[in-house]
């Protein structure tokens, strides 16, 4: 079979779902959503844990209470999402060592602020080293030795960067942070969203311009539009695509392009850093842990960095669920999503009972996600290194053909986060838009008589 239509959206993540509200808005509507999963939210996804719904991929709404306001924010505001407030600094202040002894505070305190000093020297550095001609001498970074030298270190790098140079999130939207605590999911917001342009019937998509289950596998393309093939064997065909896929899946070769992408455009691609983020969810019949104000992040002290290291637990969230969330990044992740979740459920067990005691009871229910085995995913967010190259934007953006590109990767200042993915799918639609206009300008100057 072979449909027809102006503009095919590949992913129905957030920024799929916001450009195809965006074309809708502005008068197009023969458009077809393209999903490879069965669902939509891509890397928004709450799952079925222990009785209740968890947020296995995105769980915060993040920069919150500053000058501009987040739209993301607005959008969970304005559907009456539940959220709570959540503060990881207070991590720094709970540190464990393997013998369950919490570091007093003036230590950890001590330990965290010469961490920091260290980072902005590194970083000062790496500014330096990049200006022509200016000769320093620098101060060696402090190199993180010790367990609690280790958890601070991972957690600056992997959660408080911001601490050490400005982050757009949080210099343009607050400092607050809310961590999303509805059983209808984060990905209400994208069933809000979906509810004006799309048709819904009981809080589900009835409309049959979206098509789940629909891996793209093949895009063939000219100035003269596109034609797309799903691994079922379906084609479509539409004069424009956007492509929403993360930039795992664009490194990997599940979609072929023909002819294929030009290289500055895969180059560009390429040179892109994925960040593999687990959270393993772990759920216990009593709680052992302490709770109430300053208690909700703790640290494991181990002599290997980002070993079971950042603990939450979720009574703000979820009250009396007795679930704690445990989690590890890049090589920790891609080691447990290698192995089978019993030895998961062993190590973590094994690092709880060096805080708390060997009384503490097993956990009854484990849940590891796994994102970078997703062939729909390959990793978490993109990573962009601090000192980046504007024109490296450019070329992630830039469109080729009739192929435009979105998703968070492709925004340049709120990359990584759901509100990145959101302002980029606008973003890219309006791009299109503009675009449509010109050939439509193009084609009445060309058919006018005179
Ligand atoms: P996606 O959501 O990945 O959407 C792309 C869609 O394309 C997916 O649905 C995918 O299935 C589909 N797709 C891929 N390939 C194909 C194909 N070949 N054919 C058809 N469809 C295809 N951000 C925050 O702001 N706060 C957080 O707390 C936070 N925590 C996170 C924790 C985790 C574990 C993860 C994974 C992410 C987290 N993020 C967080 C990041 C945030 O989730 C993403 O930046 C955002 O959701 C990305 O949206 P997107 O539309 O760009 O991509």
């Amino acid at each position: 079979s072979l449909s027809s239509s102006s503009v095919i959206i590949v992913g129905a993540g957030i920024s799929g779902i916001a450009a195809a509200k965006v074309l809708a808005e502005n008068g197009v509507q023969d458009m077809v959503i393209l999903e490879a999963t069965e669902r939509i939210g891509g890397r928004i996804r709450k799952e079925e844990f222990g009785g209740l719904n968890v947020e296995i991929g995105a769980g915060w709404i993040q920069g919150v209470g500053g000058k501009q306001s987040n739209p993301v924010w607005e959008l969970a505001t304005k559907s009456g999402l539940k959220t709570c407030y959540s503060d990881y600094s207070n991590a720094r202040f709970n540190i464990y060592d393997q013998s369950g002894n919490i570091f007093p505070r003036e230590v950890a305190a001590d330990s965290y602020n010469r961490a920091v000093e260290s980072a902005i020297r590194e970083l000062r550095n790496e500014e330096e080293e990049n200006l022509p001609s200016i000769s320093s001498i620098t101060e060696p970074p402090m190199v993180p030795k010790t367990p609690i030298e280790l958890a601070i270190d991972f957690i600056l790098h992997d959660f408080e960067m911001a601490e050490v140079e400005p982050i757009a999130t949080y210099t343009d939207f607050g400092e607050r942070e809310f961590l999303v605590a509805d059983e209808r999911g984060y990905e209400h917001l994208l069933y809000k969203m979906a509810e004006n342009f799309l048709l819904t019937k009981d809080g589900d998509i009835i409309d049959n311009r979206l098509k789940l289950n629909k891996v793209v596998s093949e895009v063939e393309y000219s100035k003269n539009g596109v034609t797309v093939k799903t691994e079922d064997g379906s084609f479509y065909k539409a004069k424009y695509i956007i492509l929403s896929a993360s930039v795992g899946v664009l490194q990997s070769d599940l979609i072929t392009f023909s002819p294929p992408l030009p290289k500055w455009k895969t180059e560009a691609i390429q040179k892109v850093d994925v960040i593999v983020y687990t959270k393993i969810f772990l759920k216990f019949p009593y709680k052992f842990w302490p709770c109430g104000p300053g208690t909700e992040f703790f640290l494991y002290a181990h002599e290997k960095r980002g070993y079971y290291t950042f603990w939450q637990h979720m009574e703000n969230a979820y009250p009396g669920s007795n679930i704690l969330v445990v989690t590890l990044t890049n090589e920790e992740s891609k080691r447990v999503e290698r192995q089978g979740d019993e030895e998961t459920l062993k190590e973590a067990m094994g690092a709880l009972r060096d805080m708390f005691g060997s009384q503490i009871p097993d956990a009854s229910h484990i849940l590891v996600p796994k994102w970078w085995n997703n062939r729909f995913q390959r990793g978490s967010y993109t990573n962009y290194p601090i000192l980046s190259n504007p024109l490296h934007f450019a070329g992630i953006k830039a469109p080729v053909g009739p192929i435009f590109f979105t998703g968070e990767h492709t925004h340049e200042r709120f990359n990584g986060y759901v509100h990145g993915g959101y302002l980029s799918g606008i973003d890219t639609s309006n791009n299109l838009l503009e675009a449509m206009r010109k050939e439509e300008e193009r084609r009445t100057i060309q058919s006018s008589p005179f």
